[in-house]
């Protein structure tokens, strides 16, 4: 009896496990086929508000698959897998290339982009990007490469020589989701970056718990020099208390959601719609 059951057990389960890896491997094909028609991927972009200007000065391009058959696919879902086929860094530079064509059509405008472990520790990054940035005559100091707090902290040779090598030039550098690694305060003394984005569990909680945390990242931040742009910023009430703390830009679904390139422009041109208050 109970083999038979415990048979039954396995065999719905290995029954998931293949439609599991067949539906993988159907995305992992996808991928390569959108890459190569390059209209499928393209960047997204959500502006960032910034405090002391008091108004829209940058923006982060945020990569989107949009699959025939599937319609949008989620980056957490796409880029954990064009990191494991080794398509990263086509990606990345599909995505940079929008970014590029943006800020030339915006030329008070900097841009974020957000670069994997993978890109930022091989060997040909920082020339690949600072290439694409004089072919669009775009200058370096205009960009900005989000990175994740363990390879800013890590001490990862490649990764420091590529950072150093994109800083040299201009280039600015920003941890993402900073609070949620491993990292202490004090690392934060000898890293060669220019801002923390202050990750949005804490920005959900400005009001209450993460309040003492926020105040001490932004006090950290500004004895170091470092700007702070808190993420995920929902309502008038956490805009308010993070002004009010000192975070220097806000970036959130209360200032706008990432919009395509078209609906974008126009807010930045100010015939869209604003849809913060701030
Ligand atoms: P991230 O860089 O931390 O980007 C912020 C994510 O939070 C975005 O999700 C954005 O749409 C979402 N978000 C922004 N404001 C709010 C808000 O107020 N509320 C909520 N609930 N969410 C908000 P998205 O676009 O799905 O991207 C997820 C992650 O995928 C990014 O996190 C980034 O790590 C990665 N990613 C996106 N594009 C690229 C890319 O071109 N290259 C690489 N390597 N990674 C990318
Ligand atoms: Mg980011
Ligand atoms: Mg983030
Ligand atoms: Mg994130």
């Amino acid at each position: 009896h109970a083999k038979a059951a415990g048979r039954n057990t396995f065999a719905i389960f290995g029954g998931h496990m293949d439609e599991l890896l067949r539906r993988r491997r159907k995305l992992e094909h996808d991928l390569r086929l959108a890459l190569e028609t390059r209209s499928q991927i393209e960047a997204f972009y959500q502006p960032v508000y910034s405090a002391e200007h008091k108004g829209l000065s940058s923006m982060e391009a945020l990569a989107r698959w949009k699959h025939p058959e599937e319609g949008f696919i989620a980056p957490d879902i796409f880029i954990p897998i064009a990191e494991e086929i080794g398509l990263i860094h086509e990606l990345g530079a599909k995505v940079l290339e929008d970014a590029c064509s943006v800020m030339a059509d915006l030329p008070l405008i900097s841009m974020a982009i957000n670069a994997s472990a993978l890109e930022l520790c091989s060997d040909g990054y920082p020339l690949r990007v600072l290439s694409r940035l004089a072919k669009w005559n775009i200058d370096p100091k205009r960009l900005e490469i989000e990175i994740t707090e363990s390879l800013a902290f890590g001490g990862e040779a490649h990764s420091d020589r590529n950072i150093a090598m994109l800083r040299n030039a201009g280039v600015r550098i920003a941890i993402d989701d900073f609070g949620t690694g491993y990292s202490s305060f004090s690392r934060v003394q000898n890293v060669m970056i220019d801002r923390i984005k202050i990750d949005k569990s804490f920005i959900d909680a400005v009001q209450g718990d993460s309040k003492p945390l926020i105040e001490a990242m932004i006090n950290m931040a500004r004895a170091k020099g470092l700007k702070t742009t808190a993420e995920g910023v929902e309502t008038d009430e956490q805009s308010d208390a993070l002004v009010a703390l000192g975070c220097d830009s806000l970036q959130g679904f209360l200032i706008s959601r990432p919009l395509a390139r078209a609906a974008m422009i126009d807010l930045f041109n100010g015939t869209g719609k604003r849809t913060f208050t701030v």
